[in-house]
C-alpha cells in the first residue's frame, strides 16, 4: 500500500518509508492510496473468529507485502494480547475498556503496533536508532512500554516536571535500560517545541539517526481500526441495530481510525467526537467555520489540544464535503464541572468509575441518546481511573485502587534526568548518547 502526504500529492511513500518517517514534507500527514473494503464475510461472522485473526484481516491490506505475513500475525497477535472487554453501563450504553493494556491507556494498542512494525523495519540497520518523543503524560509510557529493550532502539522522552500524575511518571521512569526520561522544567508545549527543533538540527540529524513515535503515525493511527472491530465483536452478542460510537477526542487519531473502518464497511449508526473545553471541531461542525484556538487546561488533559491535527484525515474520508462529515459526525464539548458530575453520578447509579476522558464521552453520548430515541451506543474508555485518582476523589469519595499489574512498578525507583527546557542541553545529551554507544 502506498500513502501520500495530504499536503504535497506528489509525496509518495510505500508502508515501510511513512513508519520511519512518520510525517510527509511541510508535516504533512500520510493518508492511503486507497480505501480497502472489509470483507463482508469478515463483518458477518466476528463473533466466530480470534482476536488475532480479525487484527490481522483488518491490517493487512494497509501493509501489504512489506512486512511477511507470519511477522505480521505476530505483529497483529502482541498488540491485542490483553483483555479488550465492553461493558454495559446501563440499558443503552457500554464502554468499551482499553485500558487492559501495560500502561493502562488505549495508546498501548497504537504503540506496540508502531513499535513492531518499526523494529521489524529497523532490524538489519548497524546504526542504533534513537526513538524522540515529547508526551502529557499518556503517550510516552505506551511508547516506552513498546520498545522495552528492542535491541537496537533507545528511546528518549521528554515530559514536563510536575505535570504528569504520578502512575504516568512511573510509567515513564521506572523502566531503564534502553529508555532514558527527561524531565524538562517547563511546560509540555516546551518539550514538544525541544523534539521540533531537534528534528530540524543538522547535526543531530547527521549524528543520530532519529525517529519519531509521533502520534500521526500511520503505524500508530491505523491499528486503531482494530478495537471498533472487536468491539462490534461483542456488541452483536447482545444488540441488533448497530451502535452510535462515542470517541473522547484530542487529537482526533482514534475516532479518525473507527471512521476509517466504517468507510470501510463497519456497521455504526453515527459517530460522536467527545470534546472537553477545547471545543474547535464542535465548533466547526457547527458553524462550517475552522478556527485555530489556544489551548485551554482541563481535567482530562490528554483532550487538551487546540488544533486537532488528526481532523484533516476524517475530513479526507469524506472528500472533504461538509455535509458528508456533518452526516456521519456530531460534536459535543464538556466542561470540567459536568465532567465531575458525571463520574459522581455514574458511580452512584451504575457503580461504574469513570475517569475524566470516558465521562466527557459518557456525557455526550447521554446528551445523543437523548435528542435520538430509539438508539444505544458505547464510548470508548481511553485510560484507566487509577491514571486520573485527584479528578476522581474530588467527584466522588473513593481512592482508586492500583491494579495488580501496575504494584511493582510503583515500587520502583524512579529514574529521570532532569533539564531545563534549553535546547543546547538537549543537544549535547543526544550527541554524547550516540558518541558512547
Ligand atoms: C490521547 C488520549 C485521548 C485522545 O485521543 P486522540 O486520538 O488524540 O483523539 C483521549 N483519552 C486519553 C486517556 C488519551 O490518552
Amino acid at each position: 500500500m502506498n500513502y501520500y502526504n495530504l499536503k504535497d500529492n506528489e509525496e509518495i511513500v510505500d508502508f515501510r518509508a511513512a513508519t520511519i518517517k512518520g510525517q510527509g514534507k511541510d508535516k504533512g500527514l500520510f493518508f492511503p492510496e486507497s480505501i480497502p473494503p472489509l470483507d463482508r464475510q469478515l463483518i458477518e461472522n466476528l463473533h466466530q473468529l480470534s482476536d488475532e485473526e480479525i487484527a490481522f484481516q483488518c491490517m493487512k491490506d494497509f501493509v501489504g507485502d512489506e512486512i511477511p505475513r507470519n511477522i505480521l500475525k505476530a505483529i497483529v497477535s502482541e498488540t491485542v494480547s490483553f483483555e479488550i472487554p465492553l461493558k454495559k453501563i446501563n440499558e443503552h450504553i457500554y464502554s468499551l475498556e482499553l485500558f487492559h493494556g501495560p500502561t493502562l491507556a488505549f495508546k498501548d494498542i497504537g504503540a506496540r503496533f508502531m513499535s513492531g512494525c518499526l523494529s521489524y523495519f529497523l532490524k538489519d540497520k548497524d546504526k542504533k536508532v534513537t526513538v524522540l518523543v515529547a508526551t502529557s503524560g499518556d503517550t510516552g509510557g505506551a511508547v516506552a512500554h513498546g520498545f522495552y529493550k528492542t535491541p537496537g532502539i533507545n528511546v528518549v522522552i521528554l515530559y514536563p516536571k510536575n505535570k504528569v500524575s504520578p502512575v504516568q511518571e512511573k510509567q515513564l521512569t521506572a523502566l531503564g535500560e534502553n529508555i532514558s526520561a527527561l524531565e524538562i522544567n517547563g511546560s509540555f508545549d516546551d518539550c514538544q517545541s525541544l523534539v521540533k527543533q531537534a528534528f530540524s538540527d543538522q547535526e543531530i540529524t547527521s549524528n543520530v539517526f532519529l525517529t519519531s513515535a509521533n502520534s500521526i503515525n500511520v503505524a500508530r493511527w491505523l491499528p486503531q481500526q482494530i478495537y471498533y472491530l472487536l468491539a462490534l465483536k461483542q456488541w452483536q452478542k447482545t444488540e441488533k441495530e448497530p451502535p452510535v460510537i462515542c470517541v473522547p477526542s484530542g487529537n482526533f487519531g482514534n475516532i479518525c481510525a473507527g471512521i476509517l473502518a466504517h468507510v470501510r464497511g463497519l456497521p455504526a449508526e453515527h459517530f460522536i467526537a467527545a470534546c472537553n473545553k477545547n471545543d474547535s471541531i464542535p465548533k466547526y461542525l457547527e458553524t462550517r467555520e475552522l478556527v485555530q484556538k489556544e489551548t485551554v487546561p482541563t481535567l482530562s488533559n490528554a483532550m487538551d489540544v487546540g488544533n486537532p491535527s488528526n481532523f484533516i484525515r476524517v475530513s479526507e474520508l469524506f472528500e472533504n464535503r461538509f455535509e458528508k462529515i456533518k452526516g456521519a459526525v456530531s460534536g459535543y464539548s464538556v466542561d470540567d464541572e459536568k465532567t465531575l458530575e458525571t463520574i459522581k453520578e455514574v458511580y452512584e447509579k451504575y457503580h461504574y468509575l469513570l475517569e475524566p476522558h470516558s465521562a466527557v464521552a459518557y456525557t455526550a453520548l447521554e446528551q445523543y441518546l437523548e435528542e435520538n430515541p430509539g438508539t444505544k451506543g458505547f464510548i470508548l474508555g481511553t485510560a484507566h481511573p487509577v491514571k486520573f485518582p485527584e479528578a476522581i476523589e474530588k467527584a466522588v469519595k473513593i481512592k482508586t485502587e492500583i491494579p495488580k499489574s501496575l504494584e511493582e512498578l510503583m515500587k520502583k525507583d524512579k529514574k529521570s534526568i532532569e533539564m531545563q527546557p534549553d535546547f543546547e542541553e538537549l543537544k549535547r545529551f543526544l550527541l554524547n548518547k550516540t558518541k558512547q554507544e
